[in-house]
């Protein structure tokens, strides 16, 4: 059909931070899209990678759950018990189980409300084997499935307290239905364990920035790197993570930006930096002290500005003197001249910017490296003005929004302290219930507190997949299948949904409205393309049902209602309001509501602490928690893909993206796979103290030697089987960047 019969819908990608703007193109005679194309907005100005371009086609896949579902009591015991993701070192119960089928083919799916993913088509490989799992489910009506829910949630809440209650929201929801979750644990339950995968990913950066600058989010944009001289990217492989952020990062290095490109792995960022220092893993503490050290023994620092802007500065100092360049080199495994260029690079610059991402974030010492890229814009007077600041790129296309709305365990919306006893009594009038005056569980915590007496009995999982996301999951296996009750929401049958007690079949972004967060703090408004298959429905709407059969007198009419209640309860939210967010969306805080700009501002006179200033936290270098050894002599690291996102449950199910990227794989170091006698291609056993799995071997020279990399997305081949779960202390999230293993043929 010509262009001018379809019909254009505006809306933004589902997938990464950078929240690209869109429009899908669809053909009503048969409910389906036909194609994405960019759309100019500032943060995305018409760019998409392959995900936005291609990667929506999951939403019609015949594998959405459409009709509530029960488990039958028989059933026991639950979870995946396919060899795939069973692992072989911790598991006490698993039998041989099928895997499911590896092949298919087929595009389209029905969303004639038959599926549950017996319908015909694609069955791609590594997926849950429906199969297999249905059978220990029964359809149910809503009515049933809900009160089921209400019924036994009250009754462990009842018995156990407020504190056997727990909940995971998702930041792939919007944040009207991330405010709305968050209200239901707080409001219906009387607790803050209420959480979501900003655990997983940049909780330490928060915690580092809020003590640092009083401030979680970013201080800029990535589109003012035009203005920087110097950037840097920092444990981040932004070109597969945030490609097209990363594509603003190419195009400021063709206008004169130096970059500097800090990271143990040579992703493709480093083709296009102009210094790559490959660091050591969890050696972040150990490579920025030592240019704090160069910048303050060479004097290029912002002396007026650490006396007006900043306290702590001499303490950092006494801190950094001890990592001169020479010292650091010999941790980080970058020479000492390079360091020292780097330092003067910098220090020259008359405005530098750091970018960075889970490589910083996602260590037991993620919180003390973010302190250390604080301290080291700070000191150098390198925030507040353009083409500075800090911007820790966020992962999930919502995760700022779902954080900013409250899905976290020690703030209400928009950060306010549960443990503050004004703003407590404040949500207590907004909401009409007495709430809980405790700081909630961390996700980490919640998964352990599942495995004690008095613990976790009850949990409500929106639209996460801890089964797969969370590190070490033997252990997570044992927690989910100790909860006495638990009800997952979700458009697949996911791992996790194995578990469950109770199925909710809920709606993709496609399927509803909602505004969405991206990392630059811009609130744009996604909107729905189509109706939800079957008798899936809208999550917000579920959310209400649950509340209101547990005693809350809610009466929601749609999104914006509940967005104008988030407007009155978060400052931030300032000006913002539903019908001015217009096709290009809004960057808070302080929101023109006239106009949607490019560039904000922050800190340009004061910082958000209590003080104003920037509290300068020094870091000592300490190495990680399980070091090689003879047995598992290299380091593994996880991550992303650019074709996957996360446990692969959207991805895996889109056509081109499981296309172009179909299989698991371990990368390695040539020499590291030389000297074990393996080759590229041939299938591999990685085994660490916590489990093995089994995969193919990519060789590749952009791995370090004695390191390897395994991306998370992968059932069949799951990187949390060997990963450890120590947190770091400060921000609880978990160390999916350092654990020891082997690789060795099969
Ligand atoms: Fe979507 Fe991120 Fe790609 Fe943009 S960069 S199209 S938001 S995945």
């Amino acid at each position: 059909r010509p262009r001018s019969e379809l019909d254009a819908v505006d809306s933004v990608c589902p997938y990464c931070g950078v929240g690209c703007a869109l429009t899908y193109y669809v053909d009503r005679s048969r409910d389906a899209i036909v194609f994405a194309e960019g759309r100019d907005q500032p943060g995305s100005q018409s760019r998409l990678c392959v995900k936005g371009r291609y990667g929506w086609d999951y939403a019609a896949s015949p594998q959405r759950l459409t009709v509530p579902l029960i488990r039958r009591e028989s059933s026991y015991p639950k979870g995946p018990l396919s060899a795939d993701v069973r692992g072989d070192v911790e598991n006490d119960r698993g039998r041989a189980g099928s895997g499911g089928e590896r092949s298919g083919g087929g595009r389209n799916g029905s969303r004639n409300g038959k599926g549950n993913g017996k319908g015909k088509g694609r069955k791609p490989g590594g997926l849950v084997d429906y199969d297999e799992v249905l059978p220990h489910f029964r359809e149910a009506t809503w009515e049933e499935a809900l009160d089921l829910v209400a019924t036994r949630l009250k009754e462990i809440h009842a018995s156990g307290g407020p504190g056997a209650i727990a909940g995971f929201g998702s930041a792939k929801c919007s944040n009207e239905e991330a405010y709305l979750f968050q209200k239901l644990i707080r409001a219906g339950f009387g607790t803050n364990n209420v959480d979501h995968c900003t655990r997983l990913c940049h909780a330490s950066s928060v915690a580092a920035l809020f003590e640092g600058i009083g401030s979680g989010a970013v201080s800029t944009t990535y589109g003012d790197v035009v203005n920087s001289d110097v950037a840097i990217i920092t444990g981040s492989n932004a070109t597969a993570n945030h490609p097209v952020a990363s594509s603003f990062f190419k195009q400021a290095r063709r206008q004169g930006t130096t970059i500097v490109y800090v990271d143990p792995r040579a992703g493709t960022v480093s083709d296009h930096a102009d210094i790559h220092c490959q660091i050591k893993p969890g050696t972040d503490v150990a490579f920025y002290n030592a240019i704090m050290h160069e910048l303050i023994r060479l004097g290029l620092i912002d002396r007026e500005f650490i006396a007006t802007r900043t306290s702590n500065y001499d303490a950092l100092a006494r801190t950094v003197a001890d990592y001169p360049p020479e010292r650091s080199a010999t941790i980080c495994g970058v020479d000492a001249d390079t360091i020292r260029q780097v330092a003067r690079i910098w220090g020259e610059a008359k405005a530098g910017v750091i970018y960075w991402g889970m490589g910083i974030s996602q260590h037991t010492t993620g919180t003390d490296n973010a302190r250390c890229l604080i301290a080291l814009c700070s000191i150098t007077g390198n925030v507040g003005r353009p083409g500075t600041g800090l911007h820790p790129l966020r992962g999930q296309n919502n995760v700022q929004g779902a954080s900013d709305a409250g899905l976290i365990p020690m703030f209400y919306p928009d950060y306010q302290g549960v443990d503050r006893e004004a703003t407590q009594r404040r949500f207590e009038d907004a909401w009409g219930t007495q709430l809980d005056p405790n700081r909630g569980l961390t996700v980490t915590e919640i998964i352990k507190s599942a495995l004690e007496p008095g613990g976790v009995r009850g949990m409500y999982m929106l639209g996460e997949n801890p089964f797969l996301s969370d590190p070490n999951i033997n252990k997570v296996r044992k927690a989910l299948s100790a909860l006495d009750f638990l009800v997952v929401q979700d458009i697949f049958l996911t791992e996790t949904a194995e578990f469950a007690d109770v199925i909710l079949p809920a709606s993709s972004y496609l399927e509803k409205d909602g505004s969405y967060t991206n990392t630059d703090r811009r609130v744009q408004l996604g909107r729905k393309v189509m109706d939800p298959p079957g008798q899936a429905r809208v999550d917000w709407e579920i959310v209400q049902d649950i509340a209101r059969r547990v005693g809350l007198d809610w009466d929601y009419t749609g999104p914006s209602e509940i967005f104008d209640e988030m407007v009155e309860l978060m400052p931030s939210y300032a000006n913002l309001s539903y019908d001015n967010l217009g096709l290009t969306g809004k960057l808070y805080p302080n929101a023109d509501p006239e106009h949607s700009d490019g560039l904000v501002v922050m800190f340009d006179e004061r910082f958000n602490t209590d003080d104003g200033l920037a509290h300068l936290v020094p870091a000592e270098w300490l190495p990680a928690k399980e070091l090689p050894d003879a047995e598992y002599p290299l380091v593994l690291n996880t991550g992303r893909l650019l074709e996957h996102w996360h446990t692969g449950s959207m991805t895996r199910r889109s056509y081109a993206l499981d296309t172009i990227s179909p299989v698991a794989e371990v990368y390695m170091h040539p020499k590291d796979a030389a000297d074990r006698g393996l080759a590229h291609g041939e299938r591999v056993r990685v085994r660490s103290r916590r489990g093995t799995i089994e995969l193919q071997l990519r060789v590749s020279h952009r791995e370090q030697l004695g390191n390897c990399f395994i991306p998370f997305h992968f059932r069949e081949a799951a990187a949390n089987l060997l990963t450890i779960d120590e947190v770091d202390p400060f921000g609880k999230i978990p160390e999916f960047k350092f654990c020891a293993v082997q690789v060795e043929a099969l």
